[in-house]
């Protein structure tokens, strides 16, 4: 077994090669043990909980391997004595509602999100939507430190007795009708939305009939022919063609397995997410938000309070529990509302955004405008060892005072009219440098000196 599989917040590999039969069976075995322990922990009633068949949900994308892994890991959580909810393909956003309403002991999402077609993955939660932290499975996993004995008394009692689509339609509808309640629009819109082929499109059209003001163009509501990713130039094409040429006010896109979205404004130009945070922390005016690192300055200025917290949703997540916060995002499309249980909303946020221009009366170009003036570079991303992103990291620190220095997320330069950050992905070998400045002069500047601190060989 290979350990790169365990990045820090979900399970990543190959399908057959790093994740195989073998390995779903090691993981299920560890996770369930993991589970009644954390119960048993918590519980004041032992007995009751340790007789309690665990409740799992589980979900997948649309990708064929993970269909694959997922038969697997159904098989086995089933052999092990879960009582399994047995979403299919869905996206993430509803298997988070779900998860959250129905409090399941743990829930499990097989996507290993926009990786190539040969990746596969598990995204896991306990007691509903908490995402647990790999490092407390890890070494249960690679060193097999779990029981192997099923418990006989698990297998013999009934198991979750509804069929898979009654209770996944009947949480969509539940989904449905709670967006129904928190979203006003009353103008016709004209938008274009790319679902990249996930489950999104389907969840979409039935949101659509409810709210039906809208006039929507589709893209990819059912097969798509670009990847996963959103935020590859490549599979932007067809969105802000379609802008342009129907003349629409705006455009979304969404990646496959919904947890993510970005806007393009009525000219088809793509809006930096950063901006889109800006935008709804306006119009929704949380009593504070919890960000990473790369948002930009104007979020946190309008943000009443802003919170700053590393890059991946675990510790966004577990900071907005932590505080109760209302709402919480990336700068990489990823918008958390507490309203669907501390995870992505992101059909909530294109409502909400629509809500919120509408109230303003003004086009989507212009609100943004006023609502983020600032300037930001593409996002850019250098392949890296650790080792010279370490000698990187000490030659920017020798080079500036300690006060502008914050460790919190790689490491950031902050001044009084820009910032620049580089921080290493979590799931891939590379380091993402970001920067922002209040002028166009300044941010060319502040780009070429941080590209400088990289390229340069000690
Ligand atoms: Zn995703």
């Amino acid at each position: 077994m290979k350990e790169n599989v365990f990045k820090e917040y979900d399970i990543r590999g190959r399908w057959e090669k790093e994740i195989d039969e073998k390995f779903v069976a090691d993981f299920v075995k560890a996770f369930l043990e993991y589970l009644r322990n954390e119960i048993l922990y918590s519980a004041t009633d032992e007995l009751r909980l340790k007789n309690k068949n665990l409740k799992i949900l589980i979900s997948r994308d649309r990708e064929l391997v993970s269909k694959k892994a997922y038969n697997v890991l159904k098989k086995e959580l089933i052999s092990n004595g879960s009582k399994v909810i047995d979403f299919g393909e869905t996206a993430i956003p509803l298997h988070n509602f779900a998860s959250g309403k129905e409090k399941t002991d743990g829930a499990i999402m097989v996507t290993a999100s926009h990786l190539s077609e040969k990746y596969t993955g598990f995204k896991i939660s306990k007691n509903g939507t908490e995402p647990v932290r790999l490092e407390e499975l890890k070494n249960k996993i690679i060193k097999k430190e779990f029981s192997n004995r099923i418990e006989n008394e698990f297998l013999t009692k009934k198991r979750f007795n509804k069929s898979e689509t009654d209770v996944k339609n009947n949480y969509l509808k539940k989904y449905i009708n709670s967006l129904e309640k928190k979203i006003k629009i009353k103008k016709k819109w004209r938008v274009v939305i790319d679902a990249s082929g996930g489950e999104t499109g389907i969840i979409l059209n039935k949101v659509f009939k409810k709210i039906s003001k809208l006039e929507v163009k589709k893209i990819c509501f059912q097969k798509c022919k670009h990847n996963d990713n959103p935020l590859e130039i490549k599979n932007q094409r067809e969105i802000k063609r379609t802008i342009k040429k129907e003349k629409l006010d705006l455009g979304a896109m969404f990646d496959g397995d919904g947890d993510r979205i970005i806007f393009f404004d009525e000219r088809g130009k793509f809006v930096n997410p950063s901006s889109i945070l800006a935008i709804l922390i306006k119009g929704m005016k949380p009593k504070e938000f919890i960000g990473n690192t790369s948002v930009g300055m104007a979020a946190r200025e309008i943000a009443n309070k802003f919170i700053e917290t590393r890059t991946g949703h675990v510790f966004i997540k577990e900071e907005m529990r932590k505080r109760k916060s209302e709402m919480g995002g990336e700068h990489s499309g990823h918008i958390y509302f507490k309203e669907n249980f501390y995870t992505e909303d992101p059909i909530f946020a294109f409502l909400k955004l629509l809500e919120i221009l509408e109230k303003s009366g003004k086009k989507m170009s212009e609100f943004l405008k006023e609502a983020d003036p600032y300037f930001k570079s593409e996002e850019k991303n250098f392949r890296f060892s650790e080792k010279h992103f370490q000698e990187v990291k000490e030659r920017i620190k020798r080079s500036f005072k300690a006060e502008k220095i914050s460790e919190i997320d790689g490491i950031k330069i902050k001044e009084q009219n820009w910032w620049f950050n580089l921080r290493e992905s979590g799931t891939e070998n590379k380091v993402r440098l970001n920067v922002e400045a209040k002028s166009k002069e300044e941010l060319k500047k502040i780009k070429k000196i941080a590209t400088a601190f990289i390229q340069k060989k000690s």
